[in-house]
């Protein structure tokens, strides 16, 4: 039976939904005069005859004639019905799809998904405090001494974890449930017996955004060398959080990589900060040396150019050959 949605709805999701987003996903767009212009996804060209007018909303390709608004494209492009467009869309612009789910599960691991996502915003507003407050001091002298101006740092959101209670504490306070913040691996489970402890503990604090720059994992950086604690550690695999589906710093350089045309990749973190710092907008880490073909399709989607900038010791010109 075909679903119907209130005029209302589809209105509500046309105006929170911008339609260079959707299409930027599949079709490099680089700007001319106050439209946006592209390869055509839907016919074969070597000059771009397809356009997207960002004031408008809409598309067309003057070689094809296919043209029309977010969900026409998303339609097309995808081989989705206008339902499951809707629902997408939806989705990407934060409206409740819970009142339009198709079944009660999906509504209930979409709320989940959100409660998780909630997690890990406030978490981050932790943080975030954390690096301002005493127990920040040293993280504050590390990004001091990196050059990283405090605009960066709260650019990237960067925070700190401190160690002992104070996640604990803060959970409470929050209303956060111990067993989500196991789920969104920011706990750990005692093995013995004992509560849950915080994963991240004296570590300088990398927010990991999805495209749609949602805080989705953490990364962090040890401060003080601590026996067999790794110098970086990362969020585990969770219902958000997946490694070789994430490129860190993505959703901060994609408009100057669509500019630029080119985008760079770089190793960690502070690499990407670090460049970030110096002028060098289209940048992101590959989170780990292994690369995927997902990761390289999202690259592909913002930029043409594609300039693997990894360290210059053995471990990193294999890692970049392997990339390549
Ligand atoms: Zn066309």
């Amino acid at each position: 039976m075909a679903v119907r949605y209130a005029p209302e709805l589809v209105e509500e999701i046309r105006s929170r939904v911008d339609i260079v987003d959707v299409v930027s996903r599949y079709v490099h767009l680089r700007p001319r005069g106050r439209n946006l212009v592209g390869l055509c996804p839907f016919h074969a060209e070597k000059t771009p005859s397809f356009t997207v007018n960002p004031e408008k909303q809409l598309f067309h390709c003057f070689g094809c004639h296919e043209g029309g608004d977010v969900f026409a494209f998303l339609m097309k492009r995808t081989g989705v019905g206008f339902a499951e467009a809707v629902e997408q869309l939806a989705q990407q612009a934060g409206i409740d799809v819970s009142r339009l789910a198709r079944s009660p599960a999906d509504a209930e691991r979409e709320r989940h998904r959100r409660r998780l996502l909630e997690v890990h915003r406030l978490v981050a507003g932790f943080y975030r405090e954390m690096l301002q407050g005493p127990a920040g001091r040293a993280a504050r002298a590390y990004l001091e001494r990196r050059g990283v101006t405090p605009a960066v740092s709260e650019r990237f959101q960067l925070g700190y974890a401190p160690a002992g209670e104070a996640l604990l504490r803060f959970l409470a306070r929050a209303g956060i449930p111990v067993e989500l913040a196991v789920e969104a691996g920011l706990l750990v489970p005692s093995r013995d017996g004992r509560p849950p402890y915080p994963r991240f503990r004296e570590r300088l604090m990398f927010p990991i955004a999805d495209h749609a720059g949602r805080i989705v994992g953490f990364g962090g950086r040890l401060l003080v060398e601590r026996e067999g604690a790794p110098k970086y550690l990362n969020s585990p695999e969770t219902p958000l959080f997946s490694k070789g589906r994430t490129l860190y710093g993505l959703h901060l350089a994609r408009d100057a990589a669509r500019r630029t045309g080119s985008v760079v990749v770089v190793e960690g973190y502070m690499d990407c900060i670090s460049l970030y710092q110096h002028g060098i907008a289209n940048v992101v880490a590959s989170l780990g040396t292994a690369f995927t073909e997902f990761q390289a399709q999202a690259l592909a989607r913002v930029a043409e150019r594609v300039v693997i900038a990894f360290d210059a010791d053995a471990a990193g010109e294999a890692a970049a050959q392997r990339t390549l």
